[in-house]
């Protein structure tokens, strides 16, 4: 089934939060004193979210994404995302961590049949790495990272926000990882999102990042794949990995955007910074599947054009990204 939005665009990418629970605490993510707990009941049951994915794939959705908060500290999860990839339609399953608990977890999230990971590393130095989450520990991320490939994973993306001031003196240690470990990079525009942060003293351009790659490497340009999602992705010539750009802030790929979100507490999202969204808790409880694939379609046909952070007057609301899942 094909499911396209007002606008024409394929809607075929269902990014799924299932905690909004996290065991780092990334400034640019999640306020210093953590998230208020929201209680037992506010929280998605894996039943409950397993019949949102099933109705989303019943509608045209192929790709899921299972994301966070922290997705790898919620009890139960290898089970959910078994019972996720038996889903009949869903061609790619997918999930995305900071990686803390991977070493433990990899084989496990592989025999349940979790395709791909993405994994956010900000830093490959120890104490930048601990001021951005906050106390987290690289040598857990990079043992992670190795265990998802001993396990039998394609090599994780790691996915890195680039912030002036923060990270930035290492986007061409980044792009060097392509050669030497072979894993793909995608450097990520800093969006707005903690207000106490503003923005855009942080952010740099997806163009600038790549000017500074070109001071070192040439960059080739790389076909999309049919899942690579909103990155420009490039390849240092003999790199296994390639250099993504998600240029959130200052491209507007919206014209391209083919994903809806659902957050662990049931709100459905057609836009990462638009106010609308969609509580799908009365289609829930109890279940009312014909009733879930009418919400769902609403949200994919209120799909706004594009997002307006870039736009005169744009609104800098204070949110947490840990909700929404990114
Ligand atoms: N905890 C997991 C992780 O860190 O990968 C999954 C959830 S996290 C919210 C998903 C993605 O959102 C991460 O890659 C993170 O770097 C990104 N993210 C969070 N806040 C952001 C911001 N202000 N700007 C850009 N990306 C952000
Ligand atoms: Fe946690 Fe991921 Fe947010 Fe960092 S980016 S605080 S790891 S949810």
């Amino acid at each position: 089934m094909n499911l396209t939005d007002s606008l024409g665009r394929k809607i075929n990418y269902l990014r799924l939060s299932i905690t909004d629970r996290c065991n780092m605490r990334c400034f640019y993510c999640m306020p210093s004193v953590g998230v208020v707990d929201k209680g037992h009941k506010a929280v998605l049951s894996y039943e409950e979210l397993l019949l949102i994915a099933e109705v989303a794939v019943g509608l045209g959705i192929e790709k899921i994404r299972v994301t966070g908060g922290e997705p790898l500290v919620r009890v139960g999860v290898v089970d959910f995302l078994q019972r996720l990839a038996a889903i009949p339609g869903l061609q790619h399953l997918a999930l995305t961590t900071n990686g803390f608990l991977l070493e433990e977890m990899a084989a496990d999230l592989f025999r349940a049949g979790v395709q791909r990971l993405n994994v956010s590393l900000d830093s490959l130095n120890g104490d930048t790495f601990r001021k951005i989450t906050r106390g987290g520990d690289l040598r857990k991320v990079l043992a992670g990272l190795e265990a998802a490939e001993r396990v039998g994973f394609p090599l994780p993306k790691i996915n890195v926000v680039t912030m002036r001031g923060v990270n930035d003196a290492e986007i061409l240690d980044f792009a060097e990882l392509t050669l030497s470990r072979g894993n793909s990079v995608r450097f990520i525009e800093y969006m707005p999102a903690i207000k106490e942060n503003g923005w855009q003293r942080y952010c740099i351009s997806g163009n600038e990042i790549l000017e500074r790659i070109a001071t070192k490497f040439t960059l080739e340009e790389v076909d999309k794949g049919i899942f690579s999602g909103p990155s420009r992705d490039y390849r240092i010539p003999g790199a296994q990995g390639t250099i993504g750009i998600i240029t959130a802030v200052s491209g507007h790929f919206c014209s391209e955007c083919n994903r809806i979100r659902v957050t662990s507490t049931g709100q459905a999202k057609g836009c990462l910074f638009a106010d609308a969204k969609t509580d799908l808790m009365q289609w829930l409880r109890p279940p009312d599947r014909e009733g879930l694939e009418r919400v769902l379609k609403e949200v994919v046909m209120t799909k706004p054009e594009r997002h307006g952070i870039t736009q005169d007057g744009y609104n800098h609301k204070n949110f947490n990204m840990s909700q929404i899942g990114g």
